[in-house]
Protein backbone atom coordinates (compact mmCIF):
# COMPACT_ATOMS: atom_id res chain seq x y z
CA UNK A 1 0.00 0.00 0.00
CA UNK A 2 1.02 3.40 -0.67
CA UNK A 3 2.17 5.55 2.40
CA UNK A 4 0.50 9.34 2.14
CA UNK A 5 1.94 12.01 4.05
CA UNK A 6 0.05 13.36 6.80
CA UNK A 7 -0.94 16.69 5.19
CA UNK A 8 -2.73 14.78 2.54
CA UNK A 9 -4.38 12.37 5.16
CA UNK A 10 -5.74 15.81 6.70
CA UNK A 11 -6.61 17.05 3.24
CA UNK A 12 -8.30 14.07 1.63
CA UNK A 13 -8.91 11.58 3.95
CA UNK A 14 -12.13 9.91 4.50
CA UNK A 15 -13.32 7.61 7.65
CA UNK A 16 -12.65 3.88 7.39
CA UNK A 17 -9.94 4.21 4.89
CA UNK A 18 -7.56 2.20 5.50
CA UNK A 19 -4.11 4.06 5.67
CA UNK A 20 -0.38 3.58 6.30
CA UNK A 21 1.46 6.18 8.21
CA UNK A 22 5.20 6.63 8.60
CA UNK A 23 6.73 9.11 11.40
CA UNK A 24 8.00 10.37 14.30
CA UNK A 25 6.05 10.34 17.84
CA UNK A 26 5.79 13.56 19.44
CA UNK A 27 3.70 12.68 22.27
CA UNK A 28 2.61 9.78 24.30
CA UNK A 29 -0.36 9.74 26.57
CA UNK A 30 -1.64 6.43 28.15
CA UNK A 31 -4.92 6.47 29.71
CA UNK A 32 -6.85 3.90 31.23
CA UNK A 33 -8.27 1.72 28.39
CA UNK A 34 -6.41 3.82 25.27
CA UNK A 35 -3.41 5.17 24.73
CA UNK A 36 -2.69 7.73 22.39
CA UNK A 37 0.52 9.01 19.96
CA UNK A 38 0.86 12.27 18.04
CA UNK A 39 2.99 11.74 14.93
CA UNK A 40 4.25 14.14 12.52
CA UNK A 41 5.78 13.08 9.19
CA UNK A 42 7.54 16.83 8.65
CA UNK A 43 4.85 17.40 5.96
CA UNK A 44 2.60 19.65 8.18
CA UNK A 45 2.73 21.52 11.31
CA UNK A 46 -0.48 19.40 12.74
CA UNK A 47 0.14 15.88 14.02
CA UNK A 48 -2.27 12.83 13.17
CA UNK A 49 -3.27 11.39 16.75
CA UNK A 50 -2.91 7.90 16.51
CA UNK A 51 -5.35 5.85 19.16
CA UNK A 52 -3.64 2.49 20.40
CA UNK A 53 -6.61 -0.10 21.88
CA UNK A 54 -5.46 -2.71 24.14
CA UNK A 55 -6.69 -5.21 21.14
CA UNK A 56 -3.35 -4.74 19.73
CA UNK A 57 -0.73 -7.46 19.85
CA UNK A 58 1.71 -7.08 23.10
CA UNK A 59 -0.03 -3.83 23.85
CA UNK A 60 1.88 -3.65 27.19
CA UNK A 61 5.18 -3.90 25.80
CA UNK A 62 4.54 -2.57 22.54
CA UNK A 63 3.35 0.74 24.94
CA UNK A 64 6.71 0.68 26.89
CA UNK A 65 8.21 1.14 23.41
CA UNK A 66 6.88 3.67 21.68
CA UNK A 67 7.84 6.78 23.33
CA UNK A 68 8.65 10.36 21.96
CA UNK A 69 11.05 10.83 19.12
CA UNK A 70 10.92 7.32 18.07
CA UNK A 71 9.86 6.65 14.41
CA UNK A 72 6.96 4.03 13.64
CA UNK A 73 5.07 3.27 10.84
CA UNK A 74 1.40 2.57 11.45
CA UNK A 75 -1.24 0.68 9.91
CA UNK A 76 -5.02 1.07 10.09
CA UNK A 77 -8.26 2.75 9.86
CA UNK A 78 -9.44 6.56 9.67
CA UNK A 79 -12.06 7.70 11.84
CA UNK A 80 -13.79 10.72 12.54
CA UNK A 81 -12.45 12.62 15.88
CA UNK A 82 -14.43 13.48 18.52
CA UNK A 83 -12.06 15.63 19.88
CA UNK A 84 -12.54 19.44 18.33
CA UNK A 85 -10.11 21.01 16.27
CA UNK A 86 -9.15 17.82 13.75
CA UNK A 87 -11.61 15.64 11.70
CA UNK A 88 -9.62 12.76 11.33
CA UNK A 89 -7.47 10.32 13.34
CA UNK A 90 -5.93 6.94 13.08
CA UNK A 91 -7.44 3.49 15.20
CA UNK A 92 -3.97 1.39 14.58
CA UNK A 93 -4.31 -1.84 13.70
CA UNK A 94 -0.28 -2.89 13.18
CA UNK A 95 2.10 -1.03 14.58
CA UNK A 96 6.10 -1.13 13.32
CA UNK A 97 9.04 0.83 15.15
CA UNK A 98 12.02 1.18 12.94
CA UNK A 99 13.76 2.96 15.69
CA UNK A 100 13.36 3.21 19.30
CA UNK A 101 14.44 6.63 21.21
CA UNK A 102 14.98 6.76 25.25
CA UNK A 103 12.26 9.58 26.40
CA UNK A 104 14.77 10.12 29.46
CA UNK A 105 17.63 11.47 27.28
CA UNK A 106 15.74 12.60 24.64
CA UNK A 107 16.44 16.64 24.28
CA UNK A 108 13.01 17.34 22.65
CA UNK A 109 10.54 17.71 25.36
CA UNK A 110 7.25 18.23 25.19
CA UNK A 111 7.68 21.67 26.51
CA UNK A 112 8.71 24.86 24.71
CA UNK A 113 12.16 25.13 24.55
CA UNK A 114 14.05 28.45 23.48
CA UNK A 115 15.67 29.27 20.20
CA UNK A 116 19.17 28.95 21.86
CA UNK A 117 19.30 25.34 23.65
CA UNK A 118 17.51 24.07 19.86
CA UNK A 119 20.71 25.72 17.98
CA UNK A 120 22.87 23.27 20.40
CA UNK A 121 20.94 20.28 18.98
CA UNK A 122 20.81 20.92 15.31
CA UNK A 123 20.74 17.82 14.22
CA UNK A 124 17.22 17.26 16.14
CA UNK A 125 15.48 20.49 16.22
CA UNK A 126 13.78 20.49 12.72
CA UNK A 127 11.44 17.70 14.11
CA UNK A 128 10.10 20.84 16.37
CA UNK A 129 6.85 22.95 15.18
CA UNK A 130 8.85 26.62 14.87
CA UNK A 131 11.58 24.96 13.13
CA UNK A 132 9.79 22.79 11.12
CA UNK A 133 7.30 25.66 10.32
CA UNK A 134 10.48 27.24 9.03
CA UNK A 135 11.61 25.42 6.67
CA UNK A 136 8.10 24.60 5.06
CA UNK A 137 7.88 27.95 4.40
CA UNK A 138 11.16 28.69 3.35
CA UNK A 139 10.72 25.82 0.88
CA UNK A 140 7.73 27.06 -0.38
CA UNK A 141 9.56 30.25 -0.54
CA UNK A 142 12.25 29.06 -3.02
CA UNK A 143 9.75 27.55 -5.24
CA UNK A 144 7.70 31.07 -5.56
CA UNK A 145 11.05 32.49 -6.35
CA UNK A 146 11.59 29.70 -9.24
CA UNK A 147 8.35 30.10 -10.10
CA UNK A 148 8.05 34.25 -10.57
CA UNK A 149 11.34 34.10 -12.96
CA UNK A 150 10.87 30.97 -15.04
CA UNK A 151 7.03 32.41 -15.62
CA UNK A 152 8.64 35.63 -17.27
CA UNK A 153 11.23 33.93 -18.68
CA UNK A 154 14.20 34.42 -16.84
CA UNK A 155 16.78 31.49 -17.15
CA UNK A 156 18.13 29.82 -14.17
CA UNK A 157 22.43 30.01 -14.35
CA UNK A 158 24.63 28.77 -12.27
CA UNK A 159 27.39 30.80 -11.09
CA UNK A 160 30.70 29.77 -9.43
CA UNK A 161 31.12 29.48 -5.63
CA UNK A 162 34.79 29.25 -6.10
CA UNK A 163 36.03 33.02 -7.45
CA UNK A 164 39.18 34.89 -7.71
CA UNK A 165 37.93 37.77 -7.64
CA UNK A 166 38.18 39.43 -4.90
CA UNK A 167 36.94 43.42 -5.94
CA UNK A 168 33.97 43.16 -4.07
CA UNK A 169 34.28 41.64 -0.45
CA UNK A 170 37.25 43.83 0.82
CA UNK A 171 37.44 42.03 3.74
CA UNK A 172 34.60 39.51 4.13
CA UNK A 173 35.93 36.92 1.93
CA UNK A 174 36.79 33.32 2.97
CA UNK A 175 40.63 32.14 1.14
CA UNK A 176 39.99 28.44 -0.49
CA UNK A 177 43.10 26.58 -0.47
CA UNK A 178 45.12 23.72 -1.01
CA UNK A 179 48.16 24.61 0.62
CA UNK A 180 49.79 22.85 3.37
CA UNK A 181 49.38 25.66 5.88
CA UNK A 182 51.84 24.11 8.22
CA UNK A 183 54.23 24.06 5.72
CA UNK A 184 53.25 26.57 2.90
CA UNK A 185 55.26 27.56 0.03
CA UNK A 186 56.62 31.32 0.68
CA UNK A 187 57.21 33.82 -1.68
CA UNK A 188 60.92 36.34 -1.29
CA UNK A 189 58.58 38.90 0.91
CA UNK A 190 57.60 35.79 3.30
CA UNK A 191 54.28 35.79 2.38
CA UNK A 192 52.26 32.96 1.58
CA UNK A 193 52.81 31.73 -2.24
CA UNK A 194 49.45 31.43 -3.69
CA UNK A 195 50.96 31.10 -7.25
CA UNK A 196 51.76 27.64 -6.03
CA UNK A 197 48.19 26.81 -4.72
CA UNK A 198 45.73 24.93 -6.08
CA UNK A 199 44.26 27.75 -8.82
CA UNK A 200 47.93 28.97 -9.16
CA UNK A 201 46.65 31.93 -7.87
CA UNK A 202 44.80 32.98 -4.40
CA UNK A 203 40.84 32.06 -4.77
CA UNK A 204 38.09 32.36 -2.80
CA UNK A 205 34.61 31.57 -1.80
CA UNK A 206 32.04 34.00 -3.55
CA UNK A 207 30.55 37.00 -1.98
CA UNK A 208 27.74 37.22 -4.92
CA UNK A 209 26.91 36.11 -8.10
CA UNK A 210 26.02 39.25 -10.07
CA UNK A 211 29.54 39.95 -11.93
CA UNK A 212 29.15 36.09 -13.76
CA UNK A 213 25.18 36.78 -13.66
CA UNK A 214 26.15 40.02 -16.01
CA UNK A 215 28.05 38.26 -18.21
CA UNK A 216 25.15 35.52 -18.39
CA UNK A 217 22.63 38.09 -18.67
CA UNK A 218 24.59 39.76 -21.65
CA UNK A 219 23.40 36.34 -23.87
CA UNK A 220 20.35 35.76 -22.66
CA UNK A 221 18.97 38.94 -21.56
CA UNK A 222 16.84 38.09 -18.25
CA UNK A 223 18.48 35.24 -16.14
CA UNK A 224 18.88 34.56 -11.95
CA UNK A 225 21.17 33.08 -9.74
CA UNK A 226 19.68 30.78 -6.76
CA UNK A 227 22.74 29.37 -4.54
CA UNK A 228 25.41 29.86 -1.73
CA UNK A 229 27.44 32.76 -1.16
CA UNK A 230 29.71 33.28 1.59
CA UNK A 231 31.27 36.17 4.08
CA UNK A 232 33.67 36.04 6.69
CA UNK A 233 32.21 38.85 8.37
CA UNK A 234 32.49 39.00 11.83
CA UNK A 235 29.92 41.21 13.04
CA UNK A 236 27.31 38.65 15.33
CA UNK A 237 24.36 40.11 14.42
CA UNK A 238 20.85 38.15 13.83
CA UNK A 239 20.54 39.32 10.54
CA UNK A 240 23.80 38.29 9.17
CA UNK A 241 25.23 34.62 8.27
CA UNK A 242 28.74 33.88 7.37
CA UNK A 243 26.90 30.94 4.33
CA UNK A 244 23.89 32.50 3.22
CA UNK A 245 21.74 31.78 -0.03
CA UNK A 246 21.13 34.76 -2.46
CA UNK A 247 18.93 35.38 -5.23
CA UNK A 248 20.50 37.57 -7.64
CA UNK A 249 18.34 38.12 -11.27
CA UNK A 250 19.86 40.44 -13.90
CA UNK A 251 18.53 42.06 -16.89
CA UNK A 252 19.56 42.97 -20.29
CA UNK A 253 17.58 46.39 -21.57
CA UNK A 254 16.72 46.92 -18.07
CA UNK A 255 17.09 50.59 -15.80
CA UNK A 256 16.74 50.99 -13.09
CA UNK A 257 12.84 51.87 -12.72
CA UNK A 258 12.46 48.66 -14.21
CA UNK A 259 15.04 47.00 -11.71
CA UNK A 260 12.49 48.63 -8.45
CA UNK A 261 9.09 47.37 -10.34
CA UNK A 262 10.58 43.82 -11.03
CA UNK A 263 11.75 43.73 -7.41
CA UNK A 264 8.60 44.89 -5.70
CA UNK A 265 6.80 42.46 -7.96
CA UNK A 266 8.74 39.76 -6.77
CA UNK A 267 8.40 40.28 -3.64
CA UNK A 268 4.66 40.39 -3.60
CA UNK A 269 4.13 37.27 -5.08
CA UNK A 270 5.99 34.98 -3.31
CA UNK A 271 4.26 36.25 0.31
CA UNK A 272 1.20 35.57 -1.99
CA UNK A 273 2.44 32.04 -2.46
CA UNK A 274 3.12 31.86 0.74
CA UNK A 275 -0.07 33.11 2.37
CA UNK A 276 -2.08 30.78 -0.44
CA UNK A 277 0.18 27.43 0.42
CA UNK A 278 1.30 27.51 4.34
CA UNK A 279 -1.89 28.78 5.80
CA UNK A 280 -1.56 27.11 8.90
CA UNK A 281 2.30 27.72 9.33
CA UNK A 282 2.06 31.49 9.15
CA UNK A 283 -0.74 31.22 11.93
CA UNK A 284 1.55 29.17 13.58
CA UNK A 285 4.33 32.50 13.54
CA UNK A 286 1.64 34.80 13.85
CA UNK A 287 0.24 33.33 16.93
CA UNK A 288 3.54 32.59 18.68
CA UNK A 289 6.19 34.55 17.59
CA UNK A 290 4.80 37.96 15.88
CA UNK A 291 1.65 38.66 16.13
CA UNK A 292 1.98 40.76 12.78
CA UNK A 293 3.00 38.61 10.57
CA UNK A 294 -0.18 37.84 8.85
CA UNK A 295 -0.79 41.39 8.65
CA UNK A 296 2.27 42.16 7.26
CA UNK A 297 1.96 39.66 4.51
CA UNK A 298 -1.04 41.45 3.23
CA UNK A 299 0.07 44.56 3.53
CA UNK A 300 3.08 43.52 1.28
CA UNK A 301 0.89 41.89 -1.48
CA UNK A 302 -2.03 44.37 -1.25
CA UNK A 303 -0.03 47.70 -0.80
CA UNK A 304 2.74 49.32 -3.39
CA UNK A 305 6.18 50.22 -1.72
CA UNK A 306 7.18 53.39 -0.97
CA UNK A 307 9.93 54.84 -3.02
CA UNK A 308 12.00 57.33 -2.29
CA UNK A 309 15.65 58.94 -2.85
CA UNK A 310 18.68 58.64 -0.55
CA UNK A 311 18.50 62.39 -0.46
CA UNK A 312 14.91 62.43 0.33
CA UNK A 313 15.81 59.61 3.09
CA UNK A 314 18.10 61.58 4.39
CA UNK A 315 16.07 64.55 5.48
CA UNK A 316 13.65 62.45 6.64
CA UNK A 317 15.56 61.22 9.18
CA UNK A 318 16.79 64.95 10.09
CA UNK A 319 13.25 65.19 11.02
CA UNK A 320 13.29 62.40 13.10
CA UNK A 321 12.34 63.40 16.80
CA UNK A 322 15.13 61.17 18.15
CA UNK A 323 18.70 60.63 18.03
CA UNK A 324 19.92 57.87 16.48
CA UNK A 325 23.42 56.41 17.67
CA UNK A 326 24.90 56.98 13.77
CA UNK A 327 24.83 60.87 13.33
CA UNK A 328 22.85 61.53 9.81
CA UNK A 329 24.25 63.45 7.00
CA UNK A 330 24.19 63.47 3.21
CA UNK A 331 26.98 60.84 2.45
CA UNK A 332 26.68 58.40 4.93
CA UNK A 333 25.51 54.47 4.76
CA UNK A 334 22.41 54.22 5.91
CA UNK A 335 23.05 52.15 9.06
CA UNK A 336 20.32 49.54 10.68
CA UNK A 337 18.81 51.78 12.94
CA UNK A 338 18.15 54.76 9.70
CA UNK A 339 16.79 51.77 8.13
CA UNK A 340 14.41 50.21 10.30
CA UNK A 341 13.21 53.68 11.46
CA UNK A 342 11.78 54.79 7.99
CA UNK A 343 10.53 51.56 7.06
CA UNK A 344 9.38 50.37 10.58
CA UNK A 345 8.08 53.51 12.03
CA UNK A 346 7.56 55.63 9.15
CA UNK A 347 6.83 54.35 6.16
CA UNK A 348 5.18 51.24 8.09
CA UNK A 349 5.91 49.32 5.11
CA UNK A 350 8.22 48.27 2.43
CA UNK A 351 10.34 50.94 1.10
CA UNK A 352 12.54 51.37 -1.33
CA UNK A 353 15.58 53.66 -1.43
CA UNK A 354 17.01 54.76 -4.54
CA UNK A 355 20.58 57.21 -5.90
CA UNK A 356 23.21 56.76 -3.07
CA UNK A 357 25.85 58.54 -2.97
CA UNK A 358 29.04 57.74 -5.44
CA UNK A 359 30.88 56.95 -2.27
CA UNK A 360 29.48 54.51 -0.15
CA UNK A 361 28.53 52.05 -3.13
CA UNK A 362 30.10 49.77 -5.50
CA UNK A 363 32.14 50.37 -8.85
CA UNK A 364 29.67 48.77 -11.11
CA UNK A 365 26.81 51.00 -10.29
CA UNK A 366 25.54 53.59 -13.22
CA UNK A 367 26.56 57.16 -12.40
CA UNK A 368 23.74 59.01 -12.72
CA UNK A 369 23.80 62.59 -14.58
CA UNK A 370 24.62 64.57 -11.47
CA UNK A 371 28.09 63.05 -11.26
CA UNK A 372 27.69 62.58 -7.34
CA UNK A 373 24.61 59.73 -7.02
CA UNK A 374 24.51 56.40 -8.46
CA UNK A 375 21.62 53.96 -9.67
CA UNK A 376 21.58 52.16 -6.57
CA UNK A 377 18.06 50.87 -5.09
CA UNK A 378 17.78 48.76 -1.61
CA UNK A 379 14.46 47.57 -0.52
CA UNK A 380 14.05 48.01 3.48
CA UNK A 381 11.46 46.11 5.63
CA UNK A 382 10.38 46.96 9.29
CA UNK A 383 12.42 44.45 11.61
CA UNK A 384 14.90 43.58 8.86
CA UNK A 385 16.10 46.65 7.50
CA UNK A 386 17.78 45.76 4.10
CA UNK A 387 16.33 42.54 2.42
CA UNK A 388 17.42 43.75 -1.64
CA UNK A 389 20.03 45.70 -2.59
CA UNK A 390 20.73 46.18 -5.93
CA UNK A 391 21.48 48.64 -9.01
CA UNK A 392 21.68 49.39 -12.93
CA UNK A 393 24.92 48.42 -13.63
CA UNK A 394 27.54 51.45 -15.72
CA UNK A 395 27.47 49.73 -18.70
CA UNK A 396 29.57 52.76 -20.45
CA UNK A 397 33.20 51.90 -20.29
CA UNK A 398 34.75 55.19 -20.34
CA UNK A 399 32.87 55.66 -17.21
CA UNK A 400 33.28 52.38 -15.71
CA UNK A 401 37.07 52.81 -15.78
CA UNK A 402 36.94 55.87 -13.83
CA UNK A 403 34.94 54.55 -11.13
CA UNK A 404 37.41 51.16 -11.22
CA UNK A 405 40.54 50.60 -9.10
CA UNK A 406 43.70 49.91 -11.12
CA UNK A 407 43.83 46.54 -9.92
CA UNK A 408 40.15 45.21 -10.56
CA UNK A 409 40.77 46.65 -14.08
CA UNK A 410 43.36 43.86 -14.17
CA UNK A 411 41.38 41.35 -12.98
CA UNK A 412 38.31 41.87 -14.49
CA UNK A 413 38.98 42.46 -17.62
CA UNK A 414 36.39 40.11 -18.86
CA UNK A 415 33.63 42.23 -17.32
CA UNK A 416 35.10 45.86 -18.87
CA UNK A 417 34.85 43.35 -21.97
CA UNK A 418 31.16 43.09 -21.73
CA UNK A 419 31.50 47.12 -22.29
CA UNK A 420 33.05 46.69 -25.33
CA UNK A 421 31.21 44.05 -27.18
CA UNK A 422 27.56 44.90 -27.33
CA UNK A 423 27.25 46.94 -24.30
CA UNK A 424 23.41 47.28 -22.87
CA UNK A 425 21.74 49.07 -20.25
CA UNK A 426 21.12 46.36 -17.61
CA UNK A 427 20.06 45.83 -14.14
CA UNK A 428 19.72 43.52 -11.20
CA UNK A 429 19.41 42.92 -7.17
CA UNK A 430 20.41 40.73 -4.44
CA UNK A 431 17.93 39.11 -2.26
CA UNK A 432 19.21 37.41 0.92
CA UNK A 433 17.06 34.56 0.88
CA UNK A 434 17.42 33.99 4.78
CA UNK A 435 16.40 37.41 5.43
CA UNK A 436 13.31 37.35 3.72
CA UNK A 437 12.65 33.79 5.28
CA UNK A 438 13.08 35.90 8.74
CA UNK A 439 11.10 38.56 7.49
CA UNK A 440 8.16 36.11 6.67
CA UNK A 441 8.16 34.45 9.63
CA UNK A 442 8.81 36.99 12.48
CA UNK A 443 12.33 34.39 13.56
CA UNK A 444 14.36 36.99 15.58
CA UNK A 445 17.53 35.66 14.68
CA UNK A 446 18.53 34.67 11.15
CA UNK A 447 20.16 31.49 12.51
CA UNK A 448 16.97 29.89 12.98
CA UNK A 449 15.76 30.39 9.61
CA UNK A 450 18.01 28.22 7.57
CA UNK A 451 19.21 24.32 8.27
CA UNK A 452 22.49 24.71 9.45
CA UNK A 453 23.57 28.45 10.21
CA UNK A 454 27.47 29.28 9.98
CA UNK A 455 28.38 31.94 11.84
CA UNK A 456 31.57 32.94 13.52
CA UNK A 457 32.73 30.25 16.54
CA UNK A 458 30.18 27.92 15.27
CA UNK A 459 29.53 25.10 12.31
CA UNK A 460 29.30 21.97 14.30
CA UNK A 461 26.30 20.19 12.60
P1 LIG B 1 24.10 44.59 5.12
O1 LIG B 1 24.42 46.03 5.04
O2 LIG B 1 22.79 44.29 5.79
O3 LIG B 1 25.22 43.76 5.64
P2 LIG B 1 24.94 44.35 2.40
O4 LIG B 1 24.88 45.76 1.95
O5 LIG B 1 26.25 43.79 2.76
O6 LIG B 1 23.89 44.12 3.60
P3 LIG B 1 24.50 43.27 -0.25
O7 LIG B 1 25.96 43.14 -0.48
O8 LIG B 1 23.75 44.28 -1.01
O9 LIG B 1 24.22 43.44 1.32
O10 LIG B 1 23.83 41.82 -0.45
C1 LIG B 1 22.52 41.64 -0.96
C2 LIG B 1 21.58 41.06 0.08
O11 LIG B 1 22.13 39.91 0.73
C3 LIG B 1 21.27 41.99 1.23
O12 LIG B 1 20.24 42.86 0.88
C4 LIG B 1 20.84 41.04 2.33
O13 LIG B 1 19.48 40.67 2.15
C5 LIG B 1 21.69 39.82 2.07
N1 LIG B 1 22.84 39.70 2.96
C6 LIG B 1 23.98 40.43 2.94
N2 LIG B 1 24.86 40.00 3.85
C7 LIG B 1 24.25 38.97 4.49
C8 LIG B 1 24.65 38.08 5.53
N3 LIG B 1 25.86 38.15 6.08
N4 LIG B 1 23.78 37.12 5.92
C9 LIG B 1 22.57 37.01 5.33
N5 LIG B 1 22.13 37.81 4.35
C10 LIG B 1 22.95 38.78 3.92
MN1 LIG C 1 27.11 43.54 4.72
Amino acid sequence: METPRIVDIFKQGQPHQEVVVQGWIRTKRELKDFAFLEVNDGSCLANLQVILAPELPDYPELLKQLNIGSSVQITGKLVESPGKGQKIELKAQEVRIYGNSNPETYPLQKKRHSFEFLRTIGHLRSRTNSIGAVMRIRNTCGQAIHEFFQSRGFIWVHTPIITANDCEGAGELFTVTSLDLNNPPKTAAQELDYSQDFFGRRAYLTVSGQLEAEVMASAFSRVYTFGPTFRAENSNTSRHLAEFWMVEPEMAFCDLQGNQDLAEAFLKQIFKTVLEKCPEDLEFFNQRIDNSVIATAENIVNNEFARITYTEAIALLEKADRKFEYPVEWGIDLQSEHERYLAEELFKKPLIVRDYPAGIKAFYMRLNDDQKTVAAMDILVPKIGEIIGGSQREERLDVLETRITPEARTELWWYLDLRRYGTVPHSGFGLGFERLVQFMTGMGNIRDVIPFPRTPMSAEF
